[in-house]
Parts: C-alpha cells; sequence; structure tokens
C-alpha cells in the first residue's frame, strides 16, 4: 500500500498536471481540491499535511485529467462568480467572463437608480448580465432572451435561487421580443468568427455562445439592424464584441443612425464593448 498523499502534495502534483493546459493552475489546482473536499480554499491551507482519503484521491484525480484536457474549472464546480453573483453553469451556456463586467457598469451607468426602465439582455446565456442588472436595479423591469432553450433553463434556475425577477424569452434575437420597446439593450453575442484559430481551446463551451458561423461580425449586424425599431428615443444600445471589431461595431452603429457612439477598453487596453443612443 502507497504512502497517504497529503493535501499539500495532491496539491502539487495536480498543478504539474494542469500546467501544461491553464495560466492559472495553481488555483485551478486548489479550486478543485476544496471542490473534493467541501471546504474552502483558505481551510486547504491550514490542512496541507492532513492526508487525502482513497476516495478523494479518485475523485481528485477525475477533475484533474479533465481540467488537463481543457474543461473550465468552472464546469467542474457546476458555479461561477460574476459580478457579485454565484451563478450555476453547465456546457449549455457559457461561462460569463469577467471581462463582460465592463458591460454591466456601463449599462448602469445608462441606468438611474430608482427609474423604472424597461432593459433587455439579448442571448443571456447563465443569464450572468440580465441578473446582475436586475440586483442592481430593482426598479427596472428585465427581460431576458436565447435561442437556446437549455442555456434559458439554466438561467431562469439562477434567477429563481438568487431571487431576482427576469421575464425569460426564447427566440432568435429580435424574434424573442414580439412587439416590445426598450430603454436600453445590452449583449455580448456570440462574435467569434468560423473557424477561428481561438475556437478549438473553447471546445467545452457552446459553439453557438462564441461563433456566429460567419465572419464574427453577423449577430452584432442583426443586432443592431433590428435594434432602432425596438428602443425608444434616447435609449441604448450597448454590445460586447472582439478585440479587434471596434471600428466595424462603431461604424455599423453610425450606419443604423446611432449618435454617441463610443467604445470601452478592458483593463487590458483593448477595445472590448460599443454602443449609441438612439436619437
Ligand atoms: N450573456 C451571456 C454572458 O455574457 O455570459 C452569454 C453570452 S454568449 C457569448 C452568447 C449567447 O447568445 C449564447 O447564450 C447563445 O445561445 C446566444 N445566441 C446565439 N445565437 C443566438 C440567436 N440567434 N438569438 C438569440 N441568442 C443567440
Ligand atoms: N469572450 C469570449 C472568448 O473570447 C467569446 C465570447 C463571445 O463570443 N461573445 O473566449
Amino acid at each position: 500500500m502507497s504512502e497517504a498523499t497529503t493535501l499539500r502534495a495532491a496539491l502539487r502534483d495536480a498543478q504539474t498536471a494542469i500546467a501544461a493546459s491553464s495560466d492559472s493552475a495553481r488555483l485551478d489546482a486548489e479550486w478543485l481540491l476544496a471542490h473534493v473536499l467541501g471546504c474552502s480554499r483558505t481551510q486547504l491551507m491550514m490542512r496541507g499535511d492532513d492526508a487525502l482519503a482513497a476516495a478523494d484521491v479518485q475523485r481528485y484525480a477525475a477533475l484533474v485529467a479533465r481540467r488537463r484536457d481543457g474543461e473550465p474549472v468552472a464546469y467542474l464546480l457546476g458555479n461561477q462568480g460574476f459580478w457579485s453573483l454565484e451563478l450555476q453553469v453547465t456546457p449549455d451556456v457559457l461561462v460569463p467572463r469577467p471581462e463582460t463586467e465592463l458591460l454591466v457598469e456601463w449599462a448602469l451607468e445608462c441606468l438611474p437608480a430608482d427609474v423604472a426602465a424597461q432593459v433587455v439582455d439579448l442571448g443571456t446565456g447563465s443569464g450572468a448580465i440580465a441578473l446582475a442588472l436586475a440586483r442592481e436595479r430593482p426598479t427596472a423591469t428585465v427581460t431576458a432572451t436565447d435561442v437556446s432553450a437549455a442555456a434559458l433553463a439554466i438561467a431562469s434556475g439562477n434567477a429563481e435561487r438568487l431571487g431576482l425577477a427576469v421575464e425569460f424569452r426564447e427566440g432568435a434575437w429580435w424574434q424573442a421580443c414580439a412587439d416590445q420597446c426598450f430603454d436600453l439593450v445590452v449583449s455580448n453575442p456570440p462574435y467569434i468568427a468560423a473557424g477561428d484559430e481561438h475556437l478549438p481551446a473553447l471546445r467545452h463551451e457552446p459553439l453557438l455562445a462564441l461563433s456566429d458561423g460567419a465572419d464574427g461580425l453577423q449577430a452584432l449586424r442583426d443586432i443592431i439592424a433590428g435594434a432602432p425599431a425596438r428602443l425608444r428615443a434616447g435609449g441604448r444600445l450597448l454590445l460586447e464584441h472582439g478585440y479587434d471589431q471596434g471600428a466595424a461595431v462603431r461604424a455599423l452603429l453610425s450606419a443604423a443612425g446611432f449618435t454617441e457612439v463610443s467604445t470601452r477598453r478592458d483593463l487590458e487596453g483593448r477595445e472590448r464593448a460599443s454602443g449609441g443612443r438612439r436619437s
């Protein structure tokens, strides 16, 4: 019988195993072991000399192997933090990204507190953006759409668990919204071009959430084209896009008659979201 594995040794071995496929291998190893043991990462650090039970060694090894194969930590844990919310995520939804919080911040600047604004999040996935807005602006009426019924099931489960009121609608972009009008439209649509070199690394996430199957701008075009008819005068459209799509999205917004067209950069200084105002 082999010597008992300590938590410290298990973490070290896992970090080594994960290193080739993750640039946050140590953190990933800690999250996965904390998940197996049902404790916090801080507690792990205090228990470094403890032995890991054989069953836990096996469960941990299975998770580490999946992480090494590129599965996002969020799918392995079953949840992901976004804004101030803990969201359930499964492979039916994109793992919400920290840079998408930029869109939430921008949306909140456009939404005065205590106003009964009508907001829609197109392509809501896990519900991340819609739920963050509903949390921060309880007086707003928030609608969230997706063409994926499986994604909507996850999003509505998140709304229920968090006790947040969001109305969910199934359908392709504007088709999901009947003839409703909004004060604010936000969307993080699929914007990766078909065949893009980044897609293989994202293979565990739904392709529908990542790529429009065309040049990467098709979903953005569809949303922008339909937006003027669905926005009240003075209303805003805010869109996340790829780091090299800012100029194209600004041009689409201007061509659709939007004013005050501008782009915001992420923490790394890359163009990440663009928006405009319906005059
Ligand atoms: N809003 C979530 C977030 O930021 O984490 C998910 C964004 S994900 C990049 C894009 C979402 O758009 C996916 O949930 C996908 O199912 C949805 N989607 C793709 N094509 C769509 C379409 N034609 N109409 C509506 N939603 C669509
Ligand atoms: N931000 C995601 C990525 O680059 C892409 C999400 C999207 O297409 N909206 O991994």
